[in-house]
């Protein structure tokens, strides 16, 4: 029978399921349930060529995991029948201890609730789903998978803010960087795609969803990525600011007198190009400048150019980061989807030797492909990420 492991996902309203075979790469099902603890929660299984979905009251993540498998044995599938071997789950945050992929046991899961000071928004959420899931499927090997993990070797020069050396140390601050889990895994299968070894490539990934983040990785280790202590740094996102002059924190706390969680909330809820346009889908923010009046177009044409501008920023420092770069990946909603995005990232960028074909770039397909110029000597892919399916290997090789 085939080899099946559970991974999930949670976050503090939602909580994401799928069912993967890791040795095929065959997701047989996914899951998600959405507005956790709202007056309506919305529910929806697929799996095969059947979908179901439900709206009702969610209360916690414990009914949303409970509902998650009644819509699965509703969609036809069964539980008792996959195969399943392990539930692997997505932690964001690791610190410095937690970066292999672990078997959780109680002493992991006080580890990763005392990491809660770094990541608030991230960590809480995703120990409440592995308490749920080791509740209900208490059989099982629980394995977590780091979001943090593939950056932890990042060269010194890389990880360390030039800050007071001791309150850094004393505090853990680094940068951890993040989506680690998708850098690895679109790296990897870059060098599969063009068959070449992974450790004679020079990479660059930019992993441009709601959350966005850009890395450099040679020989298939990381060398810099955008990401930070927090999830915050680097690239504009979706909601999120990324790079800010630290002194807006302090200009906003002594002059606005806004309290820390206020400025926090703004700089990751109200921010990047939702904060700047109004809207943090890439498709609105598009139809916004086309068709939009003003001076809502105006909004979103300056969120767009600012999220671009920074993007190029981080292209430019990357290519002088790996100094010969061979690869240049998108993945992610916005990197798979939005052919503009790409196009004005790379523009202009012939003299430092990445050149888009405008044919290619436009042609949608599902699975990897090349978007650069034949002449190019930085080859320019697109590749659909898959964390899930990620974890769920991390998952098996832990098993052996
Ligand atoms: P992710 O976090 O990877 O799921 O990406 C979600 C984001 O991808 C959405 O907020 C959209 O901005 C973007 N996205 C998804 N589909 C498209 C599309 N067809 N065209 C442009 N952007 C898209």
């Amino acid at each position: 029978m085939n080899r099946t492991v559970l991974v999930i996902n949670s976050g503090s309203s939602s909580m994401k399921f799928s069912l993967v075979q890791p040795d095929s790469g065959v997701e047989i099902a996914d899951g998600l349930v959405e507005r956790i603890g709202e007056r309506e929660s919305i529910a929806k299984v697929q799996f095969g060529d059947r979908t179901v979905d439900r709206e009702c009251a969610v209360a916690d993540h414990d009914a949303a995991l409970r509902l998650t498998f009644e819509l699965f044995d509703e969609a036809g599938g069964n539980l008792e029948t996959v195969g399943l071997v392990a539930v692997g789950h997505r932690l964001v945050h690791g610190g410095r201890d937690l970066y292999r992929p672990t078997v959780i046991d109680d002493a992991v899961v006080a580890k990763a609730r005392e990491l809660a000071p770094l990541a608030p928004l991230h960590n809480p959420p995703a120990v409440i789903g592995v308490e749920v899931a080791r509740r209900m499927l208490p059989d099982l090997p629980h394995i977590a998978v780091f979001d943090t993990a593939f950056f932890h070797d990042l060269p010194a020069a890389a990880a360390t803010y030039a800050m007071d050396r001791e309150l850094a140390e004393q505090w853990r601050i680094r940068r951890y960087g993040f989506h680690g889990t998708s850098h690895q895994y679109v790296s990897e299968q870059a060098a599969e795609f063009l068959d070449r070894p992974l450790d004679q490539l020079n990479q660059i990934v930019l992993h441009l969803g709601n959350g966005a983040s850009a890395s450099a990785i040679a020989g298939g280790r990381p060398v810099d990525t955008s990401m930070g202590l927090t999830p915050m740094e680097g690239l504009v996102m979706g909601t999120r600011s990324g790079d800010v002059d630290p002194g807006i924190v302090f200009y906003l706390a002594r002059t606005a007198k806004m309290a820390v969680e206020d400025i926090e909330a703004m700089l990751n809820r109200r921010s990047g190009v939702f904060g700047l346009g109004g809207d943090n889908d890439f498709r609105e923010l598009h139809r916004l400048i086309e068709g939009g009046s003003e001076p809502e177009a105006g909004h979103a044409r300056l969120a767009y150019d600012v999220y671009i501008h920074r993007l190029r920023k981080y292209i430019g420092a990357y290519l002088a980061v790996l100094g010969d770069t061979h690869v240049i990946t998108f993945t992610a909603g916005v990197g798979e989807n939005d052919a503009k995005v790409r196009r004005d990232a790379l523009t202009g960028l012939a003299p430092l030797g990445v050149e888009i074909d405008e044919h290619l770039n436009e042609s949608p397909s599902r699975g990897a492909r090349v978007i650069s110029a034949d002449n190019s000597p930085t080859t320019v892919l697109v590749i659909p990420t898959d964390e899930e399916l990620a974890i769920a290997r991390a998952c098996v090789a832990v098993l052996g």
